[in-house]
Protein backbone atom coordinates (compact mmCIF):
# COMPACT_ATOMS: atom_id res chain seq x y z
CA UNK A 1 0.00 0.00 0.00
CA UNK A 2 1.53 3.76 -0.71
CA UNK A 3 -0.93 6.15 1.23
CA UNK A 4 1.59 8.66 -0.10
CA UNK A 5 2.47 9.21 4.11
CA UNK A 6 2.06 6.97 7.03
CA UNK A 7 1.57 9.14 9.48
CA UNK A 8 -1.86 11.57 9.49
CA UNK A 9 -3.30 14.34 11.39
CA UNK A 10 -7.00 13.23 9.98
CA UNK A 11 -7.95 9.87 8.55
CA UNK A 12 -11.42 9.79 7.01
CA UNK A 13 -13.11 6.34 6.51
CA UNK A 14 -15.81 6.24 3.99
CA UNK A 15 -15.76 7.96 0.45
CA UNK A 16 -19.06 8.91 0.25
CA UNK A 17 -21.14 12.37 1.14
CA UNK A 18 -20.37 13.07 4.62
CA UNK A 19 -16.24 11.69 4.26
CA UNK A 20 -16.02 14.01 1.26
CA UNK A 21 -17.42 16.82 2.83
CA UNK A 22 -15.61 16.65 5.90
CA UNK A 23 -11.71 16.13 4.12
CA UNK A 24 -13.09 18.94 2.06
CA UNK A 25 -14.09 21.63 4.89
CA UNK A 26 -11.43 20.32 7.06
CA UNK A 27 -8.89 20.91 4.44
CA UNK A 28 -10.33 24.68 3.42
CA UNK A 29 -9.66 25.34 7.14
CA UNK A 30 -6.67 24.82 7.84
CA UNK A 31 -3.03 24.46 5.71
CA UNK A 32 -0.21 21.89 6.12
CA UNK A 33 -2.05 19.71 7.75
CA UNK A 34 -2.48 15.99 6.17
CA UNK A 35 -5.46 14.87 5.91
CA UNK A 36 -6.93 11.71 3.43
CA UNK A 37 -9.81 9.59 2.34
CA UNK A 38 -9.88 6.00 2.75
CA UNK A 39 -12.88 4.83 0.63
CA UNK A 40 -13.42 0.57 0.42
CA UNK A 41 -14.62 0.38 -3.13
CA UNK A 42 -12.90 0.97 -6.30
CA UNK A 43 -15.05 4.27 -6.61
CA UNK A 44 -16.13 6.93 -4.24
CA UNK A 45 -19.08 8.90 -3.86
CA UNK A 46 -21.11 6.11 -5.58
CA UNK A 47 -24.48 6.64 -3.61
CA UNK A 48 -24.14 10.47 -4.59
CA UNK A 49 -24.18 9.04 -8.43
CA UNK A 50 -27.62 7.09 -7.90
CA UNK A 51 -28.82 9.28 -5.40
CA UNK A 52 -32.28 10.99 -6.59
CA UNK A 53 -32.73 8.71 -9.04
CA UNK A 54 -29.44 9.89 -10.60
CA UNK A 55 -30.29 13.66 -10.06
CA UNK A 56 -29.22 14.22 -6.41
CA UNK A 57 -31.69 15.29 -3.94
CA UNK A 58 -29.03 17.43 -2.21
CA UNK A 59 -31.13 18.84 0.42
CA UNK A 60 -34.49 20.69 0.89
CA UNK A 61 -36.03 24.43 0.88
CA UNK A 62 -37.01 24.15 4.60
CA UNK A 63 -35.00 26.77 6.28
CA UNK A 64 -36.08 27.05 9.49
CA UNK A 65 -33.99 24.35 12.47
CA UNK A 66 -37.01 23.47 14.21
CA UNK A 67 -38.96 23.00 11.41
CA UNK A 68 -36.12 21.30 9.67
CA UNK A 69 -36.02 19.10 12.76
CA UNK A 70 -39.30 17.54 12.21
CA UNK A 71 -38.23 15.10 8.81
CA UNK A 72 -36.63 12.96 11.48
CA UNK A 73 -37.63 10.19 12.67
CA UNK A 74 -34.11 9.94 14.52
CA UNK A 75 -31.90 12.49 15.68
CA UNK A 76 -33.92 15.57 15.78
CA UNK A 77 -33.23 16.72 18.66
CA UNK A 78 -29.53 16.88 18.61
CA UNK A 79 -29.87 17.65 14.68
CA UNK A 80 -32.01 20.80 15.65
CA UNK A 81 -28.79 22.50 17.55
CA UNK A 82 -27.00 20.84 14.73
CA UNK A 83 -28.98 23.05 12.43
CA UNK A 84 -28.29 26.52 14.13
CA UNK A 85 -25.00 26.15 12.91
CA UNK A 86 -25.26 24.25 9.27
CA UNK A 87 -28.35 24.16 7.61
CA UNK A 88 -29.66 23.74 4.26
CA UNK A 89 -29.24 27.84 3.64
CA UNK A 90 -25.22 27.09 4.25
CA UNK A 91 -25.04 24.13 1.87
CA UNK A 92 -26.71 26.26 -1.24
CA UNK A 93 -24.24 29.06 -0.56
CA UNK A 94 -21.41 26.34 0.00
CA UNK A 95 -22.14 24.93 -3.14
CA UNK A 96 -22.88 28.48 -5.11
CA UNK A 97 -18.88 29.59 -3.70
CA UNK A 98 -17.99 25.99 -5.35
CA UNK A 99 -19.55 26.62 -8.33
CA UNK A 100 -22.50 24.39 -8.50
CA UNK A 101 -26.25 26.13 -8.74
CA UNK A 102 -29.00 24.49 -6.50
CA UNK A 103 -32.90 25.30 -7.98
CA UNK A 104 -35.38 23.97 -5.82
CA UNK A 105 -38.72 21.76 -7.30
CA UNK A 106 -42.26 22.61 -5.96
CA UNK A 107 -42.23 20.22 -3.33
CA UNK A 108 -38.93 22.06 -1.21
CA UNK A 109 -36.55 19.08 -2.99
CA UNK A 110 -33.28 20.96 -3.97
CA UNK A 111 -31.07 19.48 -7.04
CA UNK A 112 -28.10 20.94 -8.77
CA UNK A 113 -29.45 22.92 -11.80
CA UNK A 114 -28.15 20.41 -14.53
CA UNK A 115 -30.00 17.40 -13.00
CA UNK A 116 -27.06 15.72 -12.42
CA UNK A 117 -25.44 14.13 -9.51
CA UNK A 118 -22.42 14.14 -11.71
CA UNK A 119 -22.31 17.58 -11.31
CA UNK A 120 -21.98 16.68 -7.39
CA UNK A 121 -19.25 13.97 -7.49
CA UNK A 122 -17.01 16.80 -9.86
CA UNK A 123 -17.28 19.22 -7.53
CA UNK A 124 -16.03 16.90 -4.74
CA UNK A 125 -13.43 15.14 -6.94
CA UNK A 126 -11.97 18.36 -7.92
CA UNK A 127 -12.07 19.92 -4.57
CA UNK A 128 -10.18 17.47 -3.17
CA UNK A 129 -7.70 17.55 -5.98
CA UNK A 130 -7.51 21.66 -5.92
CA UNK A 131 -7.04 21.02 -2.13
CA UNK A 132 -4.29 18.24 -2.21
CA UNK A 133 -6.69 15.34 -0.44
CA UNK A 134 -5.42 11.77 -1.40
CA UNK A 135 -8.63 9.39 -2.14
CA UNK A 136 -7.27 5.51 -1.00
CA UNK A 137 -9.33 3.11 -2.94
CA UNK A 138 -9.69 -0.36 -1.92
CA UNK A 139 -8.92 0.77 1.03
CA UNK A 140 -11.65 -0.94 3.73
CA UNK A 141 -10.76 -0.16 7.20
CA UNK A 142 -10.69 -3.58 9.28
CA UNK A 143 -9.26 -2.83 12.68
CA UNK A 144 -8.91 0.79 14.87
CA UNK A 145 -6.01 0.40 17.50
CA UNK A 146 -4.95 3.23 19.73
CA UNK A 147 -2.17 4.38 20.56
CA UNK A 148 -0.31 4.93 23.75
CA UNK A 149 0.57 8.48 22.82
CA UNK A 150 -2.75 9.41 21.57
CA UNK A 151 -4.22 8.82 18.06
CA UNK A 152 -4.74 5.36 16.25
CA UNK A 153 -3.03 2.82 14.35
CA UNK A 154 -5.47 2.13 11.14
CA UNK A 155 -5.49 -1.95 9.36
CA UNK A 156 -6.86 -2.43 6.15
CA UNK A 157 -7.66 -6.00 5.79
CA UNK A 158 -5.02 -7.77 3.65
CA UNK A 159 -2.84 -4.39 3.18
CA UNK A 160 0.34 -5.14 5.17
CA UNK A 161 1.10 -1.67 5.95
CA UNK A 162 -0.37 0.63 8.18
CA UNK A 163 -1.54 4.22 8.71
CA UNK A 164 -1.30 6.10 11.88
CA UNK A 165 -3.28 9.07 12.33
CA UNK A 166 -3.86 11.77 15.12
CA UNK A 167 -8.23 11.63 14.78
CA UNK A 168 -10.02 9.71 13.29
CA UNK A 169 -13.02 10.34 10.97
CA UNK A 170 -16.06 7.24 10.55
CA UNK A 171 -17.92 8.36 7.72
CA UNK A 172 -18.63 4.67 6.48
CA UNK A 173 -22.83 4.98 5.75
CA UNK A 174 -24.64 1.83 7.50
CA UNK A 175 -23.05 0.24 9.51
CA UNK A 176 -24.84 -3.00 9.10
CA UNK A 177 -22.47 -6.06 8.44
CA UNK A 178 -19.55 -3.82 8.95
CA UNK A 179 -16.37 -5.05 9.76
CA UNK A 180 -15.92 -2.09 12.10
CA UNK A 181 -18.60 -3.08 14.54
CA UNK A 182 -16.18 -4.76 16.73
CA UNK A 183 -13.17 -2.31 17.14
CA UNK A 184 -15.74 0.83 17.98
CA UNK A 185 -17.75 -1.84 20.34
CA UNK A 186 -14.17 -2.09 21.89
CA UNK A 187 -13.54 1.63 21.74
CA UNK A 188 -17.05 2.41 23.81
CA UNK A 189 -19.41 2.70 21.07
CA UNK A 190 -22.50 1.88 21.87
CA UNK A 191 -24.72 0.75 18.34
CA UNK A 192 -28.37 1.15 18.37
CA UNK A 193 -29.30 -2.47 16.31
CA UNK A 194 -29.53 -1.20 12.49
CA UNK A 195 -32.50 -1.64 10.40
CA UNK A 196 -33.98 -0.30 7.08
CA UNK A 197 -36.00 2.54 6.81
CA UNK A 198 -37.58 4.25 3.87
CA UNK A 199 -39.29 1.04 2.40
CA UNK A 200 -42.76 0.44 0.47
CA UNK A 201 -45.34 -2.83 1.98
CA UNK A 202 -45.89 -5.36 0.76
CA UNK A 203 -49.38 -6.03 0.45
CA UNK A 204 -51.55 -9.36 -1.18
CA UNK A 205 -55.11 -8.23 -0.91
CA UNK A 206 -58.19 -8.26 -3.44
CA UNK A 207 -58.80 -4.61 -2.89
CA UNK A 208 -56.38 -3.43 -4.92
CA UNK A 209 -55.45 -6.45 -7.43
CA UNK A 210 -54.80 -5.06 -11.24
CA UNK A 211 -54.46 -1.55 -9.33
CA UNK A 212 -50.65 -1.12 -10.07
CA UNK A 213 -50.27 2.52 -10.99
CA UNK A 214 -53.47 3.84 -9.68
CA UNK A 215 -52.18 6.81 -6.85
CA UNK A 216 -54.20 8.84 -4.71
CA UNK A 217 -53.23 12.61 -3.80
CA UNK A 218 -53.81 12.21 -0.09
CA UNK A 219 -54.27 9.47 2.39
CA UNK A 220 -53.53 9.38 6.09
CA UNK A 221 -51.96 6.17 6.66
CA UNK A 222 -51.13 4.49 10.47
CA UNK A 223 -50.06 1.22 12.27
CA UNK A 224 -52.86 -0.65 13.67
CA UNK A 225 -51.07 -1.00 16.90
CA UNK A 226 -49.89 2.90 16.99
CA UNK A 227 -52.31 5.65 17.28
CA UNK A 228 -49.81 8.11 14.90
CA UNK A 229 -50.86 8.71 11.23
CA UNK A 230 -48.71 10.03 8.87
CA UNK A 231 -50.30 11.90 5.61
CA UNK A 232 -49.40 12.51 2.05
CA UNK A 233 -49.58 10.83 -1.69
CA UNK A 234 -49.81 6.71 -2.14
CA UNK A 235 -49.26 4.66 -5.03
CA UNK A 236 -50.36 1.18 -5.28
CA UNK A 237 -47.85 -0.98 -6.69
CA UNK A 238 -47.21 -4.49 -8.31
CA UNK A 239 -46.44 -5.93 -4.79
CA UNK A 240 -48.84 -3.48 -2.44
CA UNK A 241 -48.04 0.54 -1.20
CA UNK A 242 -45.92 2.89 -1.96
CA UNK A 243 -45.76 6.90 -2.33
CA UNK A 244 -44.95 9.41 0.36
CA UNK A 245 -47.26 8.57 3.26
CA UNK A 246 -46.47 4.97 3.16
CA UNK A 247 -42.22 5.83 2.93
CA UNK A 248 -43.13 8.74 6.02
CA UNK A 249 -44.59 5.74 7.92
CA UNK A 250 -42.01 3.38 7.19
CA UNK A 251 -39.50 5.76 8.56
CA UNK A 252 -41.15 6.39 11.84
CA UNK A 253 -42.19 3.05 12.26
CA UNK A 254 -39.07 1.52 11.37
CA UNK A 255 -37.98 -0.14 14.54
CA UNK A 256 -41.42 -0.83 15.17
CA UNK A 257 -41.89 -2.46 12.29
CA UNK A 258 -38.39 -4.44 12.07
CA UNK A 259 -39.65 -6.39 15.72
CA UNK A 260 -42.41 -7.02 13.87
CA UNK A 261 -40.35 -8.86 11.13
CA UNK A 262 -42.53 -6.60 8.23
CA UNK A 263 -45.46 -8.26 8.78
CA UNK A 264 -47.78 -5.91 10.63
CA UNK A 265 -51.47 -4.48 10.43
CA UNK A 266 -52.26 -0.85 8.80
CA UNK A 267 -55.15 1.24 8.62
CA UNK A 268 -55.62 3.57 5.52
CA UNK A 269 -58.21 6.77 5.86
CA UNK A 270 -58.49 7.32 1.71
CA UNK A 271 -60.43 10.95 2.68
CA UNK A 272 -58.67 11.87 5.55
CA UNK A 273 -60.14 15.79 5.03
CA UNK A 274 -63.24 14.55 5.88
CA UNK A 275 -64.32 13.48 9.55
CA UNK A 276 -66.34 10.75 9.88
CA UNK A 277 -69.31 13.32 11.10
CA UNK A 278 -68.37 15.46 7.48
CA UNK A 279 -68.84 12.43 5.76
CA UNK A 280 -72.05 11.10 6.72
CA UNK A 281 -73.55 14.47 5.90
CA UNK A 282 -71.68 14.06 2.19
CA UNK A 283 -73.57 10.57 1.63
CA UNK A 284 -76.86 12.10 3.25
CA UNK A 285 -76.37 15.31 0.97
CA UNK A 286 -75.83 12.34 -2.34
CA UNK A 287 -78.70 10.51 -1.09
CA UNK A 288 -80.81 13.65 -1.53
CA UNK A 289 -79.54 14.96 -4.64
CA UNK A 290 -78.35 12.16 -6.82
CA UNK A 291 -80.44 9.28 -4.80
CA UNK A 292 -81.23 7.72 -8.32
CA UNK A 293 -77.68 7.10 -9.16
CA UNK A 294 -75.25 3.75 -8.65
CA UNK A 295 -73.50 4.24 -5.93
CA UNK A 296 -70.15 2.58 -7.71
CA UNK A 297 -70.64 5.35 -10.75
CA UNK A 298 -70.52 8.22 -8.09
CA UNK A 299 -66.86 8.33 -6.92
CA UNK A 300 -65.99 10.67 -3.80
CA UNK A 301 -63.47 13.16 -5.19
CA UNK A 302 -60.02 12.86 -5.12
CA UNK A 303 -61.09 9.04 -5.27
CA UNK A 304 -60.38 7.79 -8.44
CA UNK A 305 -63.31 6.08 -10.57
CA UNK A 306 -61.31 2.48 -10.61
CA UNK A 307 -60.38 2.25 -6.84
CA UNK A 308 -63.69 3.77 -5.62
CA UNK A 309 -65.39 1.12 -7.79
CA UNK A 310 -63.25 -1.74 -6.18
CA UNK A 311 -63.57 -0.64 -2.61
CA UNK A 312 -67.24 -0.17 -3.03
CA UNK A 313 -66.89 -4.05 -4.45
CA UNK A 314 -65.30 -4.95 -1.69
CA UNK A 315 -67.41 -2.75 0.92
CA UNK A 316 -70.17 -5.44 -0.27
CA UNK A 317 -72.16 -2.98 -2.29
CA UNK A 318 -74.07 -4.60 -5.03
CA UNK A 319 -73.15 -3.39 -8.32
CA UNK A 320 -76.86 -2.13 -8.93
CA UNK A 321 -77.00 -0.13 -5.62
CA UNK A 322 -78.51 3.19 -5.91
CA UNK A 323 -77.43 5.84 -3.43
CA UNK A 324 -81.31 6.72 -2.36
CA UNK A 325 -81.84 3.10 -1.45
CA UNK A 326 -78.71 1.68 0.10
CA UNK A 327 -79.30 -0.04 3.84
CA UNK A 328 -77.79 1.45 6.69
CA UNK A 329 -75.72 -1.22 7.45
CA UNK A 330 -74.25 -1.06 4.07
CA UNK A 331 -73.87 2.58 3.77
CA UNK A 332 -71.87 2.07 7.31
CA UNK A 333 -69.60 -0.17 5.74
CA UNK A 334 -68.52 2.02 2.82
CA UNK A 335 -67.54 4.58 5.34
CA UNK A 336 -65.66 2.08 7.55
CA UNK A 337 -63.91 0.98 4.01
CA UNK A 338 -63.42 4.41 3.36
CA UNK A 339 -62.10 6.16 6.44
CA UNK A 340 -60.40 2.76 8.15
CA UNK A 341 -59.35 0.33 5.47
CA UNK A 342 -57.46 -2.46 7.37
CA UNK A 343 -54.45 -4.01 5.04
CA UNK A 344 -51.63 -6.89 6.62
CA UNK A 345 -48.11 -6.17 5.10
CA UNK A 346 -45.94 -9.40 4.57
CA UNK A 347 -43.09 -7.68 3.71
CA UNK A 348 -41.12 -4.73 2.66
CA UNK A 349 -39.85 -3.35 -0.73
CA UNK A 350 -37.00 -0.95 -0.62
CA UNK A 351 -37.70 1.73 -2.57
CA UNK A 352 -35.51 1.90 -5.42
CA UNK A 353 -34.98 6.56 -5.08
CA UNK A 354 -33.92 6.05 -1.66
CA UNK A 355 -33.38 3.99 1.61
CA UNK A 356 -31.36 4.62 4.44
CA UNK A 357 -30.44 2.34 7.98
CA UNK A 358 -32.07 3.41 11.53
CA UNK A 359 -29.74 2.81 13.97
CA UNK A 360 -25.85 3.00 14.42
CA UNK A 361 -23.73 4.87 16.76
CA UNK A 362 -25.80 5.58 19.71
CA UNK A 363 -26.65 9.70 19.83
CA UNK A 364 -26.03 9.57 22.76
CA UNK A 365 -22.20 8.62 23.15
CA UNK A 366 -21.38 11.57 20.52
CA UNK A 367 -20.57 15.03 21.53
CA UNK A 368 -23.05 16.26 18.70
CA UNK A 369 -21.13 20.09 19.08
CA UNK A 370 -18.00 18.85 17.98
CA UNK A 371 -19.39 14.84 16.57
CA UNK A 372 -16.86 13.71 18.50
CA UNK A 373 -16.58 10.23 20.33
CA UNK A 374 -17.37 10.92 24.26
CA UNK A 375 -15.69 7.61 24.77
CA UNK A 376 -12.73 8.02 22.96
CA UNK A 377 -10.77 11.37 22.26
CA UNK A 378 -9.71 12.03 18.60
CA UNK A 379 -12.88 9.83 17.19
CA UNK A 380 -15.49 11.21 15.23
CA UNK A 381 -18.59 10.36 13.42
CA UNK A 382 -20.36 11.71 10.65
CA UNK A 383 -23.07 10.89 8.29
CA UNK A 384 -25.16 7.82 7.93
CA UNK A 385 -23.24 5.78 10.41
CA UNK A 386 -24.31 7.70 13.38
CA UNK A 387 -28.49 6.72 14.30
CA UNK A 388 -29.97 9.66 12.55
CA UNK A 389 -32.22 9.60 9.85
CA UNK A 390 -34.89 11.64 7.72
CA UNK A 391 -37.51 11.32 5.29
CA UNK A 392 -37.21 11.11 1.56
CA UNK A 393 -36.96 14.73 0.45
CA UNK A 394 -32.75 15.77 0.62
CA UNK A 395 -32.72 15.69 4.48
CA UNK A 396 -30.38 12.64 4.75
CA UNK A 397 -27.62 14.57 2.94
CA UNK A 398 -28.51 17.88 4.44
CA UNK A 399 -27.80 15.26 7.75
CA UNK A 400 -24.72 14.75 6.24
CA UNK A 401 -23.54 17.99 5.61
CA UNK A 402 -24.31 19.31 8.97
CA UNK A 403 -22.82 16.63 10.88
CA UNK A 404 -19.33 16.91 8.54
CA UNK A 405 -18.94 20.67 8.59
CA UNK A 406 -19.07 20.45 12.51
CA UNK A 407 -16.63 17.40 12.72
CA UNK A 408 -14.59 19.52 10.12
CA UNK A 409 -14.75 22.74 12.45
CA UNK A 410 -14.01 20.98 15.48
CA UNK A 411 -11.35 19.27 13.89
CA UNK A 412 -9.30 21.90 12.72
CA UNK A 413 -9.91 24.36 15.55
CA UNK A 414 -7.91 20.88 16.83
C1 LIG B 1 -30.66 4.69 -3.92
C2 LIG B 1 -30.51 5.78 -2.90
C3 LIG B 1 -30.86 7.09 -3.23
C4 LIG B 1 -30.74 8.12 -2.29
N1 LIG B 1 -31.10 9.39 -2.66
C5 LIG B 1 -31.01 10.38 -1.74
C6 LIG B 1 -31.32 11.72 -2.10
O1 LIG B 1 -31.59 12.03 -3.26
N2 LIG B 1 -31.26 12.68 -1.11
C7 LIG B 1 -30.89 12.38 0.18
O2 LIG B 1 -30.86 13.27 1.02
N3 LIG B 1 -30.54 11.12 0.52
C8 LIG B 1 -30.58 10.13 -0.40
N4 LIG B 1 -30.22 8.87 -0.05
C9 LIG B 1 -29.63 8.65 1.28
C10 LIG B 1 -28.18 9.15 1.20
O3 LIG B 1 -27.56 8.60 0.06
C11 LIG B 1 -27.38 8.76 2.45
O4 LIG B 1 -28.05 9.21 3.60
C12 LIG B 1 -26.00 9.39 2.37
O5 LIG B 1 -25.31 8.89 1.23
C13 LIG B 1 -25.19 9.12 3.62
O6 LIG B 1 -23.88 9.61 3.39
P1 LIG B 1 -22.65 8.95 4.14
O7 LIG B 1 -21.43 9.63 3.62
O8 LIG B 1 -22.89 8.96 5.59
O9 LIG B 1 -22.65 7.42 3.69
P2 LIG B 1 -22.42 6.79 2.25
O10 LIG B 1 -22.85 7.71 1.18
O11 LIG B 1 -23.03 5.44 2.31
O12 LIG B 1 -20.84 6.67 2.13
C14 LIG B 1 -20.10 5.82 2.96
C15 LIG B 1 -18.87 5.35 2.23
O13 LIG B 1 -18.04 4.65 3.15
C16 LIG B 1 -17.52 3.49 2.51
N5 LIG B 1 -17.16 2.53 3.56
C17 LIG B 1 -18.00 1.79 4.33
N6 LIG B 1 -17.30 1.04 5.19
C18 LIG B 1 -15.98 1.31 4.98
C19 LIG B 1 -14.77 0.84 5.56
N7 LIG B 1 -14.77 -0.07 6.54
N8 LIG B 1 -13.60 1.33 5.08
C20 LIG B 1 -13.57 2.26 4.08
N9 LIG B 1 -14.70 2.72 3.48
C21 LIG B 1 -15.90 2.26 3.94
C22 LIG B 1 -18.66 3.04 1.61
O14 LIG B 1 -18.18 2.21 0.56
C23 LIG B 1 -19.20 4.38 1.10
O15 LIG B 1 -18.53 4.81 -0.06
C24 LIG B 1 -30.29 7.83 -0.98
C25 LIG B 1 -29.93 6.52 -0.66
C26 LIG B 1 -30.03 5.51 -1.59
C27 LIG B 1 -29.62 4.12 -1.23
Amino acid sequence: MNCGTRELDLAIIGGGASGFFTALQYAEMTSGKRVAIFEKGAEVLQKVRISGGGRCNVTHACFDPRELSNHYPRGARELLAAFHRWQPSDTVDWFQRHGVRLKVEADGRMFPDTDSSETIIRCFLDGARALGVPIHRKHALTSIVPRDGGGFLLGFGHLTERVGTRSLCIATGSLKDSPLLQSLRELGQSIEPLVPSLFAFNVNDPRIDGLAGVSHPRVAVRREASSRWQHGPLLITHRGFSGPAILRLSAWDAREMADAGHHFPFVIDWLPELDASALAERFAEIRRNQGAKLVRNTPLPPLSRRLWERIVACAGIDDQAVWGQLPKRESRCLMDALKQARFEATGKTTNKDEFVTCGGIERKTIDFRRMASRATPGLYFVGEAVDMDGITGGFNFQAAWTTAHIAATALAEG
